[in-house]
């Protein structure tokens, strides 16, 4: 009978702790999915945009430096090269 109880008494502590566990779980990715949510859009919006406007890039023809949105842009990614003007851009394709 004694065994019986302390069976009983041990699955309703693991439960417990499976259930408190599970809620911590449940609620830290709730508040992840929610501040990734809700967070995102205005950092992201107030430093992608004017970071991709004003970062220096180099002209790969000549070395000048320049706001990326100044010049002109060539492929994507880790692949982008970026050229000052049309005569370097010019150069570089000749
Ligand atoms: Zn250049």
């Amino acid at each position: 009978m004694i065994k019986y109880l302390i069976g009983i008494i041990i699955s309703l502590v693991v439960l417990t702790f499976v259930r408190a566990v599970w809620g911590i779980i449940q609620k830290a990715v709730v508040d992840e999915v929610k501040s990734a949510v809700s967070d995102d859009p205005t950092p992201n919006q107030a430093n992608s945009v004017p970071d991709a406007d004003t970062t220096l890039r180099k002209c790969v023809t000549c070395g000048t430096y320049k706001a990326e949105s100044l010049m002109r842009r060539h492929g994507d990614g880790d692949k982008r090269i970026f050229f000052c003007s049309v005569e370097c851009e010019k150069k570089a394709n000749s």
